[in-house]
């Protein structure tokens, strides 16, 4: 028997540090144990830097770069990918953002935030404010502006027109106390001019919002009962709707995907990937793990390749809480259980992270993550145990995030030696289907 399948698994911000309430280890070595034993004995591990050393990536960038994709070339911006998550539908060339509404104060001209999500407003006044907002707003230059609420106090916000460039910066100052920030073009922007104008008609957009919203009756209702009035939008993550290239199409994997948050929804359906849903799956630490690692590996049977996305990691280091992010390592270690012998040696099992997290940073930083391979594809290692520190001793080495694919590949014995052309494609694997001589007899 050798593997076949390929199943991804991405503990979300799984690098960190040692806590002393941990006994002096990281949450991941903390955590190690049975479910995870035979994975590690039949596997290698070894570090590996998403971007480059230090460089702290974001998780839409970084699962990207994992599947392989040229974020130069190939990503056109952060909002088009969580309003896919969303499920909003999105044309080609449509501008995405993610907003809010929030609360600001007038002081000498400035609009103050003084809270970024509006007393987390409900989603059905929400939707009464965007609609609103949709029938009064009059977008600048001959464009179009649509509003399409989401839960609680987001929306998203879309802008069409010609001559437009999403390279512009977000107008959420991401804190509160501070003013809204003014929507200019970037720097190194390729359309300078495109920017310029998305630039302004995002300025425009929110004065006309500030102005409409505090004039509505829901705000005055709010006002009264002593609740902050939602009375500003505050916009962000601007990115252009372009097809990408699927993940069947660069690499011939039929794939499919396991994931509750949106984000890593949306990116998988921006590369075409078929995305399921699990009951009790939410992306917090309460999911339901054994039900997504079920689903996953049913899933295999149909699917080459099988992405399994966990949030709680990342929840648990956001909170700072390393004994809340072990606690969700070890419950996913249990949740490995149905991994069989038959599954073991048909199937390369990957166990990684897409940044690490470090819970006493609480945010994302550039140490490389630690990652595991389990395959009958490929040669194990003699580590003990999977774990950040052990990893820099592995058999893996030290790797970036664009050589997985190529080492999945080869684990399932799909890559062709380098200069062989099976394919019209310039491609570094045996397609699954190839075009043959017919002798016309
Ligand atoms: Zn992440
Ligand atoms: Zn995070």
């Amino acid at each position: 028997m050798k593997p076949e399948k390929i199943l991804f698994t991405v503990l979300d911000g799984l690098g960190d540090h040692a806590y002393r309430e941990l006994d002096g280890l990281t949450p991941l070595e903390k955590a190690y144990s049975n479910g995870i034993k035979r994975l590690k004995e039949n596997g290698s591990q070894g570090l590996m830097d998403i971007i480059s050393p230090g460089v702290p990536p974001s998780s839409d960038v970084s699962h990207l770069i994992m599947f392989g994709y040229d974020i130069e070339n190939e990503y056109f911006g952060r909002g088009p990918i969580e309003a896919l998550g969303e499920g909003v539908e999105l044309r080609e060339g449509e501008i995405a953002f993610r907003g809010n509404l929030a609360t600001v104060r007038i002081e000498n001209n400035y609009p103050i935030v003084i809270d970024r999500r509006a007393g987390r407003i409900s989603s059905e006044q929400t939707r009464e404010l965007v609609e609103y907002l949709n029938d009064e707003i009059e977008c600048p230059e001959g464009c179009r502006v649509v509003f399409k609420p989401l839960s609680e106090h987001r929306f998203v916000m879309i802008i069409s027109g010609r001559g437009l460039s999403h390279e512009i910066t977000d107008t959420d100052p991401h804190a509160e106390g501070k003013p809204i920030l003014l929507c200019q073009p970037i720097d190194e922007a390729k359309d300078k001019k495109g920017a310029e104008r998305l630039a302004n008609i995002v300025n425009e957009i929110t004065i006309q919002a500030i102005e409409k919203l505090s004039k509505h009756e829901l705000n005055k209702k709010r006002a009264g009962n002593n609740l902050p009035q939602a009375n500003a939008i505050l916009v962000r993550s601007a990115g252009t709707m372009r097809r990408m290239k699927s993940f069947r199409e660069k690499w011939d994997l039929k794939a499919a995907c396991v994931a509750a948050g949106l984000l890593y929804k949306g990116v998988a359906k921006a590369v075409g990937m078929d995305v399921y849903n699990v009951e009790g799956a939410n992306g917090l630490l309460n999911t339901n793990i054994q039900g997504k690692t079920s689903k996953a590996v049913e899933l295999l049977e149909s699917y080459d390749f099988v992405y399994l996305h966990f949030k709680g990691t990342d929840v648990a280091s956001h909170s700072k809480n390393p004994l809340a992010k072990y606690e969700f390592i070890k419950r996913f270690y249990e949740s490995l259980k149905i991994i069989d012998d038959t599954i073991l040696n048909t199937t390369t099992i990957v166990i990684t992270g897409d940044h690490t997290t470090p819970c006493d940073r609480g945010m994302h930083t550039g140490e490389p993550v630690p990652i595991l391979i389990s395959s009958k594809g490929l040669r194990s290692d003699s580590t003990k145990v999977f774990s950040e520190r052990e990893a820099a001793h592995g058999g893996l080495g030290r790797i970036r995030g664009g050589d997985i694919m190529p080492i999945l590949l080869d684990s399932i014995e799909r890559t062709v030696e380098y200069g062989t052309r099976p394919s019209p494609r310039r491609i570094n694997y045996m397609p699954k289907e190839l075009t043959y001589l017919r002798l016309d007899i």
